[in-house]
């Protein structure tokens, strides 16, 4: 059932797959081979056969396990390429699959799981195509070859071995089944203490200023109790599976010596086929546990596989639309009647409705949890109404934002969000987002108009200067007009700005009004505002709270309206409210 992957992934590297089965069978025939030529020898030396034929009979010998090593390393490093680059191209699909799942989707599951999956799991597979397949198959045909050879030798002595084969796989196994759960769990406890240290070693500030040291010490000493244990408990299930295999393979010995010895005594035997009956039973036993070990890998490769699939089958529920066109320059926008919730839970907005005219700005405000962030991600599709339709496009004709498609709908919607996130690369990367077509003499000239020319001259390498992952080694005030140079370049017909609430040096404070301005010429803009200077250019404002629109209106009528809420919040200082 899974032959869809295998065939997606194996089919175009089929030439490879081919000569990887052909590899396999001709080393085991030679492996198989090998002994009956040191038997001829034995047996023709110790009957004195000519010295040219017992050279001839050694060089073949050297020839086969020359051949036999240049095969096993050929069909190792072929093994390893088709498992990596088919595995690769899969995690190469994955990841691409995670990127368009949504939003719900990746906040149910965390960056951890992810890279599991696409990692983890994929490596799995990797070592499933690249040792599995060929160690399990390649012992299994090994095991079955010795054993067919060893008939032509002497049935009874086949038939004992093929019992000890089985015997000595089932016991193996069930070993293992019992063993590697304790193993998992001592690996599982060391990932508890490692995980603990981390986390307490990063807070290790707020640990000792709050005097919580001996509490975490307590805590630590049970981890390592607990380490103890699990790790004790592993390791003797380790020891006594050596002593198996070592018990194993020496009762296999006992029983290839005793039987070879006692078919010679009575003459059926000669030295050359008692040697060769030793040889094989030795012979036997490294496919034997190589069998039972692969097992254990092939129920993970099984486990690996299943989620691997699940993950394929992942649909977004943010379908792509049909791909209406979103009309060039300033956007209208239009909520009509939207109410969401987050998955399961309750209503986070309320039968929202406004209108916003091309090129107008609407100031959106509202306390802390009231919605103004999810209103935003709702007009990128990041998630969808549950009820209700939004609406983009001119005074006239608009479209659904479901039925442009989702990547259009992105490239005209510049969104500064309220943490910004930058990306350990270069100035320029980080402004252009990757994009080799926009050309530096832009980047430069929006950086000026933003009046970014003071930074961009500090930088030590200009547009080369990396910068640290996160917003490390920029101020909040910074990172906001790096952000606001992203949408600038983006040149989209609608600007959602949600501010951020920390307070700003009134340097800093100045740039980015300025930086707003020129953003707002000629687009749309939506702007969360925490800031009395922010507020002042909105043509609009909405005041939301817990989800429901509690005022809405002209920004003049509120402001000279002493009855609106508007009108006190400016009283009361907006800063106070809604900071
Ligand atoms: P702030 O002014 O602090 O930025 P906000 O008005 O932007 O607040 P939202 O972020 O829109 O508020 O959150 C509105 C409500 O939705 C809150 O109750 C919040 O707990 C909840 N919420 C926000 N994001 C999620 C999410 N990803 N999953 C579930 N609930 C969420
Ligand atoms: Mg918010």
């Amino acid at each position: 059932e899974y032959r869809d992957l295998f065939s997606k992934y194996l089919r175009p590297r089929w030439a490879k797959v081919l000569l990887l089965t052909g590899l396999m069978l001709a080393g085991i025939a030679l492996q198989v081979a090998n002994p009956q030529i040191i038997r001829y020898f034995i047996d023709s030396a110790l009957a004195g056969g000519s010295q040219q034929s017992l050279i001839y009979a050694a060089l073949l010998f050297l020839a086969f396990a020359i051949g036999n090593q240049a095969l096993t390393v050929t069909a190792t490093y072929l093994g390893e390429d088709v498992g990596w680059s088919a595995t690769n191209a899969l995690r190469a699909d994955l990841a691409l699959h995670l990127l368009r799942l949504d939003i719900a989707f990746h906040n149910d599951h965390t960056p951890g799981q992810m890279i599991e999956r696409i990692d983890g799991d994929v490596a799995n597979l990797a070592i499933f195509f690249a040792t599995l397949v060929i160690r399990i198959f390649g012992s299994l045909l090994l095991l079955l070859g010795v054993l067919i050879a060893l008939t032509f030798v002497d049935w009874r002595i086949s038939l004992a071995l093929t019992v000890y084969a089985a015997l000595a796989l089932v016991v193996l196994t069930r070993f293992r089944d019992f063993a590697v759960p304790r193993w998992e769990a001592g690996r599982e406890v060391s990932a508890n203490l490692f995980g603990f240290l981390e986390e307490h070693l990063g807070g290790t500030e707020d640990v000792r200023s709050s005097g919580a040291v001996n509490y975490v010490l307590r805590d630590l000493y049970k981890f390592g109790r607990l380490r103890l244990a699990a790790d004790r408990k592993a390791g003797d299930t380790g020891t006594v599976m050596v002593m198996l295999w070592i018990g194993l393979y020496a009762l296999g010995q006992v029983l290839a010596f005793s039987a070879s010895y006692s078919l010679f005594q009575a003459g059926l035997l000669t030295v050359g086929t008692a040697y060769l009956i030793v040889y094989y039973t030795d012979a036997i036993f490294r496919p034997i546990s190589d069998i039972s070990n692969e097992i254990q890998s092939l129920q993970k490769a099984a486990g690996s596989l299943v989620r691997i699939r699940a993950l394929v089958q992942t649909t977004s529920t943010l379908p792509d639309g049909p791909g209406h066109p979103i009309p060039a320059g300033a956007l209208a926008v239009e909520f009509d009647n939207v109410s969401f919730r987050y998955g399961e839970r309750g209503l986070v907005l309320q039968d929202v409705s406004f209108q916003v005219a091309p090129g107008q700005v609407l100031g959106l405000l509202g306390r802390t949890g009231s919605g103004k962030t999810t209103l935003t991600r709702l007009l990128v599709r990041l998630y969808d109404p549950s009820s209700g339709s939004i609406r983009l496009g001119k005074s006239d004709g608009r479209l659904d934002v479901r039925d442009a498609r989702l990547a259009a709908l992105r490239q005209r919607i510049g969104v500064v969000t309220q943490d910004v996130q930058l990306f350990r690369a270069s100035v320029r990367d980080n402004l252009t987002f990757f994009d080799p077509a926009i050309a530096d003499d832009r980047i430069l000239a929006v950086i000026h108009e933003l009046g970014l020319g003071p930074w961009y001259r500090a930088l030590p390498n200009g547009l080369d200067t990396g910068l640290e992952g996160g917003s490390a080694g920029l101020s909040a005030g910074q990172a906001q007009l790096l952000a606001f140079t992203r949408v600038f370049l983006k040149d989209p017909g609608l600007v959602i700005l949600d501010e951020a609430s920390s307070r700003l040096d009134p340097a800093t404070e100045q740039l980015i009004e300025h930086a707003v301005d020129r953003l707002l010429v000629g687009r749309t803009g939506l702007i969360i505002a925490h800031r009395l200077g922010t507020v002042h250019r909105a043509d609009h404002i909405l005041i939301l709270e817990g989800g429901q629109i509690s005022e809405y209106g002209a920004y003049h009528a509120l402001r000279q309206d002493p009855a609106s809420r508007f009108y006190r919040l400016l009283q009361t200082g907006l800063e106070e409210v809604l900071a």
